[in-house]
């Protein structure tokens, strides 16, 4: 069986390697010229890493990554509301890791080259005719502009945000809706952050909000940094380009009184050598993914705002299941739609959990009552109200540890 994956992103490459463990035969095809380690930071929830561990990658993220132990979130002066434990602290037998995205690539990247072979790069997918034996796949090559029709048994679009594979599987009413908040994103070399292993979320959706994390254990301590910044009322945007430079001048202002002592988050953001800008946005759930041998993996099949950890740890666990189906069901069809059976209601649901923002209903709470700070939470929320809070965002990031400890290994033996 020939499988071929448009995109060589978090979710591409983890498929070759899933299939290429499962014995089977994939290519991936890129239509970047080079795969350079772009982005900031991400976070993978216990379940990614889980999956990452199975496929033998664990020492390169230990050593690369920082081991994750709480999400606190704060006022937009710095004071604690809520602190929940992640990963190891939290239970799981994995732990949840804060990463460059860049450089989880690059681990994925040389896996690939080392144990399924060559990346095809510069190539860029174009379209696909299929029928009851196979796909033909029209690709382009970005040098030269040459166009090749080639046939394989199953096609995987792990193509992104942008996903030229959806746009032909799904080609009307599709847009990118935007919350109206802009995003900032950035790194810099910073002593600490509180315990230097804690993502710190500060403020509110409703106007300002600040998130800020390690992703390196060694020296220099690079902090990522997210600033979500709400500028215009929801609607629906015609780009999404995750390395569209930022200015510092349109991100500055919003933050320059954010001093929490500890932290000067001015500074941080002025320390940053490049600025990355993009809208937080998604698309609707798809009431189907693929047809017959084409289906779609991570980014593709779902996007969803990047505020819960999900976007490289769900296109994760899709690329582990999605081999899993095509490794131990006979007909690639019948494979691609148990996959889809699997993964499509799950991610669904989480793209509608997202756009709920699940915790700004209690942190503008928090902004409404106690408007220039508090020193103590509990003269501003109640028990119950921080109870819902942890809650909504267990709803986003998965809070059944014992579902994940105790689940059999999803690896084809
Ligand atoms: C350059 C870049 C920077 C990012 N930075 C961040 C970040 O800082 N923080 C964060 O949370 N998320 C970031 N993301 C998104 C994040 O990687 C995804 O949300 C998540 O990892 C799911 O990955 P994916 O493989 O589904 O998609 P992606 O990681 O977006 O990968 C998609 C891949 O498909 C390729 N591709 C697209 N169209 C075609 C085509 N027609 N033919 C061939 N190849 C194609 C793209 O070049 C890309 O390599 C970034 C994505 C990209 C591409």
């Amino acid at each position: 069986m020939r499988v071929m994956i448009i995109g060589g992103g978090i979710g591409g490459l983890t498929t070759a390697l899933s299939l290429h463990a499962a014995g089977l035969d994939c290519e991936v095809v890129e239509g970047a010229a080079e795969l350079l380690p772009l982005g900031v930071g991400i976070n993978l929830q216990p379940h990614a890493v889980r999956e990452l561990t199975e496929l033998g990658l664990d020492g390169e993220l230990a050593a690369t990554g920082v081991e994750t132990t709480f999400m606190t979130f704060t006022d937009r002066f710095g004071g604690e509301i809520l602190a929940l434990p992640r990963g190891r602290s939290a239970g799981y037998r994995w732990p949840q890791y804060s990463i460059h995205r860049g450089e989880l690539q690059m681990i994925l990247l040389d896996a690939v080259r080392e144990r399924v072979g060559p990346v095809r790069l510069a190539t860029r997918f174009e379209g696909y005719e299929q029928d009851g034996d196979g796909v033909t796949v029209t690709l382009r090559d970005a040098g030269s502009g040459e166009v090749t029709r080639e046939r394989v048994d199953v096609l995987i679009g792990a193509d992104g945000v942008l996903s030229s594979v959806r746009a032909r599987l799904h080609p009307d009413d599709d847009p990118l809706l935007w919350t109206g908040i802009r995003m900032w994103r950035g790194v810099a070399v910073w002593d600490k952050v509180l315990d230097g292993s804690t993502v710190l979320a500060s403020g509110t959706n409703s106007t300002a909000k600040f998130v800020s994390y390690h992703i390196s254990v060694a020296e220099p301590r690079w902090v990522n940094w997210v600033a979500e910044v709400k500028v215009a009322e929801p609607g629906v945007v015609g780009e999404a380009n995750w390395s569209r430079p930022g200015r510092l001048e349109d991100v500055a202002p919003h933050f320059a009184d954010w001093d929490y002592q500890h932290f000067h988050i001015p500074s941080l953001i002025a320390a940053s050598e490049r600025i990355l800008e993009y809208p937080m946005v998604d698309r609707d759930p798809l009431p189907f993914w693929g047809e017959g041998r084409v289906t779609l993996l991570g980014d593709a099949a779902h996007p969803m705002y990047p505020i819960g950890s999900n976007g490289g740890s769900q296109a994760i666990l899709d690329a582990r299941v999605l081999a899993r189906h095509l490794a131990t069901v006979s007909d690639p069809a019948e494979a691609l739609a148990g996959y889809e059976a699997e993964r499509r209601p799950v991610t669904s649901e989480l793209v509608l959990a997202h756009r709920t923002l699940p915790v700004e209903k209690t942190t503008l709470l928090v902004a409404e009552r106690a408007p220039h700070g508090f020193d103590d939470i509990a003269d501003v929320l109640g028990e119950q109200e921080l109870a819902a809070m942890a809650d909504a965002q267990h709803a986003i990031t998965d809070s059944d540890v014992r579902a994940l400890n105790e689940r059999p290994s999803w690896s084809v033996r």
